[in-house]
């Protein structure tokens, strides 16, 4: 675990599929919804000022990643005694002996120790030092790749007081940019407005500028609405704050024997455009929890079982994460009047029309490989499309 940096923080949206998880521990739904915004829709502001509306039926919790953690830490300290949970913060997890079964804990440049363990889960984020482990040393076949997309957190505050400018409170504000970048701020408790920008790793429209005047100026002219809550300070941070990069992974299975288990990004790290990163761990989590009550302790049965019923979702919601969202402009048009439609007929006839397949995604807890296979068409259109 490493320091709760604000820098690489960014706003998580959890919809059924985490929520679900999350309302299997008592207090924990309503003690992440009291500090959570709920969002009712997107607005895309497009390049020429024309402005898109997309509401949501089912509004959106949307919260702080480091608050979503701290909160998750609270939880687990108030409900647990210090006999039965130790947690150590700033122990980096530098070795494993799977055949000792101990790990080595590095806590500074200096002092490291090892300890020993009866089982092992890899929690432990895309860069994951125990998936690298099984895959140098048991066999475990993963791949790793970085989307082409980097990007920046950015703070703003949604009003400004002096030209009493401020963006809508319970909405997400999407912006786009010529040459692919683009930016998603969402609201926050206390009037903030956090998110990121995105933009092609080869092509960082940031680069270049080297004055916190410049960055303002570049959000003037480029995100005009931003531009007027970015206050110079944030630009001056904004400059120092690092490019982020985000890596997917995909693996065979997910576990090693009755002792060693993947789970969250370690396990199945996927591009964020669908927003399902965090909502798939928190689900990781409930289904180890059914796995449990169903085998008991028996981790010999529990382990194969988690990789059996979650390997095949992970590997749909890849699919899923890359291919929904088509970039064309067509395939654009074609989405969003696809995604109306069905809502419309969904509301008709309930039983007889299924939601399209970001909805599907969204608003209901079918596992992955279920809406895969239902909006195979659609996936399979825009992958095409993305090869051309
Ligand atoms: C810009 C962006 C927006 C996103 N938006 C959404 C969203 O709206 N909804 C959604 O569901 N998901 C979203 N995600 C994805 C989501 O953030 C991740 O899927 C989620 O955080 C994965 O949780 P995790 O606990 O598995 O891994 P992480 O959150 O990466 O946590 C891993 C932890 O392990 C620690 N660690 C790493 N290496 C070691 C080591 N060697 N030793 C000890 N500790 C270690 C890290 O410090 C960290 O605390 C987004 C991601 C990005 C980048």
């Amino acid at each position: 675990m490493s320091d709760v940096s604000s820098e690489r923080t960014f706003p998580i949206s959890l919809q059924e599929r985490g929520r679900k998880a999350l309302r299997a521990i008592k207090g924990l739904e309503e003690a992440i919804a009291a500090q959570s915004v709920f969002c009712q829709g997107t607005i895309i502001y497009g390049k020429k000022g024309k402005i898109r509306q997309i509401p949501r039926q089912t509004p959106v919790l949307t919260i702080d990643r480091n608050r979503l953690v701290s909160i998750l830490l609270k939880q687990l300290t108030e409900t647990y005694s210090h006999n039965q949970v130790k947690v150590h913060f700033n122990c980096q997890c530098t070795a494993v002996d799977g055949t000792a079964k101990t790990v080595t804990l590095k806590l500074n440049q200096e002092q490291s120790f090892t300890t020993d363990y009866d089982l092992l889960v890899g929690a432990d984020g895309a860069r994951s030092q125990i998936r690298e482990y099984l895959s140098n040393n048991a066999g475990l076949v993963c791949s790793q790749n970085y989307v082409p997309d980097a990007y920046k957190s950015v703070y703003l505050s949604r009003l400004n007081p002096e030209t009493r400018w401020e963006l809508e409170p319970n909405k997400i504000h999407a912006f786009t940019l010529e040459n692919k970048a683009r930016m998603l701020m969402v609201p926050q408790p206390g009037d903030h407005l956090n998110g990121v920008i995105i933009f092609d790793h080869q092509n960082n429209p940031l680069e270049g500028l080297s004055t916190k005047e410049e960055v303002k100026e570049f959000f003037e002219k480029n995100f005009p609405i931003l531009g007027q809550l970015m206050s110079l300070e944030e630009a001056q941070m904004l400059l120092k704050r690092p490019v982020a990069r985000v890596l997917t992974v995909h693996c065979e299975r997910f576990h090693e024997g009755d002792s060693v288990l993947l789970i969250g990004d370690a396990a199945h790290a996927v591009s964020p455009s669908i927003g399902q990163g965090c909502n798939s761990s928190l689900e990781d989590v409930l289904i180890l929890g059914q796995l449990l009550e169903q085998y008991g302790n028996d981790w010999g049965q529990v382990l194969p079982a988690f990789s059996q019923q979650r390997v095949s979702d992970a590997h749909a919601l890849r699919e899923l994460s890359d291919y929904t969202f088509p970039r064309q402009k067509s395939l654009i048009v074609e989405f969003l009047l696809r995604t109306m439609i069905k809502r419309l007929f969904h509301r008709w006839f309930p039983h007889w029309v299924k939601p399209f397949v970001f909805d599907l995604v969204l608003d209901t807890d079918l596992p992955y490989s279920q809406v895969l296979s239902l909006s195979q068409g659609w996936i399979n259109k825009v992958k095409r499309s993305s090869l051309t």
